[in-house]
């Protein structure tokens, strides 16, 4: 049996602190299942339903990876739209609270490039987005990886559906080679099993079917 209780896992204070503030107690099973693995640096594809608290499960890593004393951006988190980036990023940062000068940047399609551009220019520690755009800042030089230690592919299958395979690789090939990949999905198509075959490091498969 995996335990249920976040203080098993060996995160920093203010994620603790923020985790109880949030009313968060129990693990979610497929946050039981994998955080232990994730914050060892394991690299994870977990399968589970919407509303299963995904989420946490890679944020939660992620954030405890982070040295937020070095202005690089360190973790990538791939998503399919932007509702979905903007959300994410939304619960990473609620998640960082009381980590001081943390920054996170939305880098998503349908909003304009000139302020995009500026942020990139300013520096972020996490950057959250979709891949079509985050494409583009990298083909055009704006967008740097070499730093990037967490890489997420997160609800993978949706991306792949829509026709994001060619970006997601090219992204994944920017990447250093020493990093933790996560992916996260609802179903675990083919198409997912090469991604994890090509750019993944021996990936435990977490797979939960209920949400609670
Ligand atoms: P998914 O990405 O799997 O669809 P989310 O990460 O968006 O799911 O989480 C679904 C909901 O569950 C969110 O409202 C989130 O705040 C909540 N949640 C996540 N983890 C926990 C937890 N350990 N305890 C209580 N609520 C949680
Ligand atoms: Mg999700």
């Amino acid at each position: 049996m995996h335990s249920t209780n976040f203080s098993t896992l060996n995160l920093k204070p203010a994620l603790f602190e923020n985790l109880a503030s949030l009313g968060y107690h129990e693990m979610t099973p497929i946050q039981a299942q994998t955080l232990p693995l994730v914050v060892s640096g394991k690299d994870v594809i977990g399968q589970g339903k919407t509303g299963s608290g995904k989420t946490a499960a890679f944020a939660l890593g992620l954030l405890q990876r982070l040295d937020v004393k070095r202005f690089r951006i360190q973790s990538l988190v791939l998503c399919p739209t932007r509702e979905l980036a903007e959300q994410v990023a939304k619960d990473i940062r609620t998640l960082a609270r009381g980590i001081h000068n943390i920054k996170v940047l939305t880098l998503c399609g349908g909003t304009p490039m000139g302020p995009q551009i500026g942020s990139l220019e300013h520096g972020a520690h996490i950057i959250v987005g979709t891949p079509g755009r985050l494409e583009d800042h990298l083909f055009r030089g704006r967008l740097k990886l070499d730093d990037v230690n967490t890489l997420v592919l997160d609800e993978a299958d949706r991306m792949l559906d829509m026709g994001f395979q060619a970006a997601l690789d090219n992204i994944m090939e920017q990447c250093p080679v020493e990093r933790q990949t996560l992916l996260f999905s609802a179903t675990f198509p083919d198409k997912i099993q090469k991604i994890a075959d090509s750019f993944m490091k021996q990936p435990a498969l977490v797979k939960v079917a209920s949400v609670h």
